[in-house]
């Protein structure tokens, strides 16, 4: 016997096997037990949501002769009758030509399209209500939604529709307005689970619980999805599915190649990320699915944190943040496997102390460079004997400049200069000002390109030929003033 697709075997049959969907499988049954069904559906949801699932179930039952019976003596009718699917109404349901179903995004013409709508006019061949399953109802050609929009103001008598859409919003009004609007949840990982074990159990197949897990958290609200990717894992294992084979089988990392890489990035160990990295790569895994397993997995552990009352998560969010950075820089790289290599090791960088950057030097004059040298060491001379404290605080600093009476000190770094703070740089102010005789303004910059502050170290004797140029200096500028 060929092998049949797990997704096809998994298909609800009757409506309690809807999974996930019990608001949409409940009102449903109410319905069809009182006869009262529509005769135009929108299902709108995800994708692998169970739309055309519920779709075929209810056009089925649309023509099940014991649903009929039933509804005829007034019986209510449990969601496990419905559909009987014994009936032979319900046993030809598949190749029934009363029943019509296509994908609007596969690329049928117009003519198709319209040629398939304009037989909703005919009378059904031989089931009670003909029915049309339309998939991807969005992107229907303008003249078909007319059609459809047609059919749906003024039914011909034993026809339904079952409309399917992704994307409610580009649906037009017009439509929506007209039809009953069944709105399909993505299926939570704790539904999937479960059922995939009981599925497993049926077909003799060891599932493990952790697998099951694995598989339902990828399949994000898509039973679809779930259902194909255990179909892959059961192709491929031996009897048994482990959550090893999952990885395996679906090309992913594994959560302690995960947790090893996101340890090493706390414990700031280069060397572990590396290494963790690395052991990813040799298993072929491309870096995009590396860095979004990554996200996947801190999240994980957010959601495990903030369930034990824990929200001190900041640091996963800068990893998180960091790594959707590194995905959006790898699209269309040729190198990812570098980006997301530097995007770790920056990661499990070790913290550095805040260093601001150096301020612009002193650009574009430097005015009478040589004159604001004489000025600040003499002045520093004196204060050597008067005020060591302050002298201290400044003798680290290279004049950069000396314009417009504007002493401009330069520090190597940010801490050299935090000693010079604001009261130091007004007692040096009225220090200079006092030695050159006229008010002179001090101004500060840090610049990591200085040259180390030498000057102040001179021998004695160079710094009292200083002291006399400083003097010079002032007889010369006296004469400008004069002047
Ligand atoms: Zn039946």
């Amino acid at each position: 016997m060929a092998y049949e697709a797990l997704y096809t075997r998994g298909r609800p049959k009757t409506l309690s096997q809807l999974i996930g969907q019990e608001h949409i499988s409940n009102a449903l049954a109410r319905a069809i037990s009182a006869g009262k069904t529509s005769h135009a559906y929108l299902l709108v949801g995800t994708r692998g949501t169970g739309k055309t699932s519920t779709a075929r179930l209810l056009s089925k039952a649309m023509n099940c002769e014991r649903v009929h019976e039933a509804q005829l003596a007034g019986r209510p009718l449990d969601k496990k009758e419905i559909p009987c699917n014994k009936c032979d109404s319900c046993r030809n349901f598949d190749s029934s030509p009363d029943s019509v179903e296509f994908d609007a995004a596969s690329n049928r013409s117009v003519e198709d399209v319209t040629r398939l709508l304009s037989t909703a006019y005919l009378a059904p061949l031989r089931a009670r209500v003909k029915t049309f399953i339309i998939d991807e109802v969005h992107m229907l050609s303008f003249e078909a939604v007319n059609s459809i929009l047609k059919l749906i103001e003024e039914p011909p008598p034993n026809v339904a529709f079952f409309l399917a859409t992704t994307e409610i919003n580009k649906v037009p009004m017009t439509i929506r307005s007209r039809c009953q609007v069944l709105n399909f949840r993505l299926i939570p990982q704790a539904t999937i689970a479960p059922y995939l074990l009981t599925l497993a159990r049926r077909l003799n197949v060891t599932l493990q619980e952790d697998a099951a897990k694995k598989i339902a958290r990828l399949a994000e609200g898509s039973m679809r999805d779930a259902l194909t990717y255990l179909d892959q894992c059961y192709a491929m294992a031996d009897k048994e599915i482990t959550l090893e084979n999952v990885n395996e089988t679906l090309g992913l990392i594994s959560d302690e190649n995960l947790d090893d890489i996101i340890s090493a990035i706390k414990a700031k160990d280069r060397a572990a990320v590396g290494g963790a990295i690395t052991r990813a790569f040799r298993s072929g895994l491309a870096a995009n699915i590396i860095a979004e397993s990554l996200i996947t997995r801190l999240r994980d552990i957010e959601f495990d944190m903030l369930d034990k009352g824990d929200r001190n998560f900041s640091e996963f969010d800068k990893i998180i943040d960091a790594l959707r950075a590194a995905l959006g820089e790898m699209y269309g790289s040729g190198i990812p496997d570098i980006i997301l290599e530097m995007t770790l090791m920056k990661l499990a960088a070790p913290v550095q102390s805040f260093v601001a950057p150096p301020m612009p030097a002193q650009t574009p004059s430097r005015g009478n460079l040589d004159a604001g040298q004489k000025i600040f060491y003499d002045t520093l001379e004196v204060l050597n004997g008067e005020n060591k404290v302050l002298a201290a605080s400044v003798d680290k600093a290279v004049v950069t400049g000396f314009a417009d009476d504007t002493l401009t000190l330069g520090f190597k770094n940010k801490t050299m200069a935090s000693l010079f703070d604001t009261n130091s740089r007004t007692q040096f102010e009225q220090a200079v000002t006092q030695f050159v005789g006229r008010p002179i303004k001090i101004s500060v910059v840090v610049d990591e390109n200085l040259p180390p502050p030498v000057l102040s170290r001179l021998p004695e004797p160079e710094r009292s030929n200083l002291a006399n140029a400083i003097k010079t200096f002032q007889a010369s500028d006296a004469t400008k003033i004069n002047d």
